[in-house]
């Protein structure tokens, strides 16, 4: 990240709610011009734009489904048309979603849209932006990956295996860019509330948890933030949890 007054860009998959959001907004308070990804939720994502104008930045909303390759490839082709000469130096690639169930029950199609999500969509992002953070020899590569990818969770195989896809291409793609001061690392989170704990047993579930409560996005966001930053620039290929104390 140069001192220069460029513009910066940083692009967030899933941002138009939960971790996203604050991870988009937290990046707005730092000066980047955020690209709000979304797939369907428009309203929110426009929620989201408005907070990042609030926190002093601004932003344009990126529908694409990070699944579709063709989809993300075509608006990301699309947005460097239209900002010739200009990079984008921050990718979160957060955008996932849950589909539990024990294996024995487990629907073909559910394990296979956990993984399309998760870790192609890792993929079909992360691919067409790299060539640009080489040239550039500045970047930053943020993987939201889950406790659940590092320990195993039972009814989450396909989840699992989706997040701890991402944790090894996260280590492998790190060693590949490093001279090129480009950083990849994952964030792995615990229980942190948002829609997609929104069905779970939180009264139960902070019993386990040694600071005996769920965590908030905006706590998920200043993590994300500082492995964004130039501070962080030693930090590569790495898994930082971000969970309560519940597994270390
Ligand atoms: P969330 O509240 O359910 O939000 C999911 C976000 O992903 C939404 O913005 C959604 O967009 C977007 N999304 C879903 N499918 C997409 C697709 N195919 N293409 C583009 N965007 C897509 O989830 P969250 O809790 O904030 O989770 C964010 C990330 O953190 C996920 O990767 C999740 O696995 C990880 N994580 C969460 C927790 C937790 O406790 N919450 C724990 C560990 C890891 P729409 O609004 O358009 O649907």
């Amino acid at each position: 990240m140069g001192s220069d007054n460029r513009k910066r860009y940083a692009l967030v998959t899933g941002a138009s709610r939960g971790i996203g959001r604050a991870v988009a907004v937290r990046l707005a308070k730092d000066g980047y011009f955020i690209l709000v990804n979304f797939v369907s939720n428009q309203q929110e994502a426009e929620n989201t734009l408005e907070e990042i104008r609030m926190a002093g930045s601004d932003g344009e909303l990126l529908r694409f489904d990070v699944s579709n390759a063709d989809d993300t490839s075509g608006a990301l082709a699309k947005w460097h048309e239209e900002h010739p000469g200009e990079y984008i130096e921050v990718l979160v690639n957060n955008a996932g979603i849950r589909k539990d169930n024990l294996m024995m029950w487990m629907p073909a199609d559910d394990w296979r849209k956990v993984l399309d999500i998760s870790l192609d969509g890792f993929f079909n992002v992360t691919q067409p932006l790299l060539k640009n953070m080489i040239v550039a020899k500045w970047g930053r590569i943020i993987n939201m990956v889950s406790l659940s990818g590092i320990k195993g969770m039972a009814g989450q195989t396909n989840y699992s295996a989706a997040k701890g896809g991402i944790i090894a291409a996260t280590k492998a793609l790190a060693q590949e860019v490093a001279k090129k001061k480009i950083t990849v690392n994952a964030v792995a989170p615990g229980f942190i509330r948002t829609d997609m704990t929104g069905d779970l047993p939180e009264a139960e579930l902070k019993k386990l948890i040694p600071t005996g409560r769920f965590g908030e996005p905006s706590e998920v966001a200043e993590l994300v933030a500082f492995l964004a930053s130039e501070n962080s620039s030693y930090i590569t290929g790495e898994v930082i949890s971000i969970n309560g104390g519940l597994y270390t």
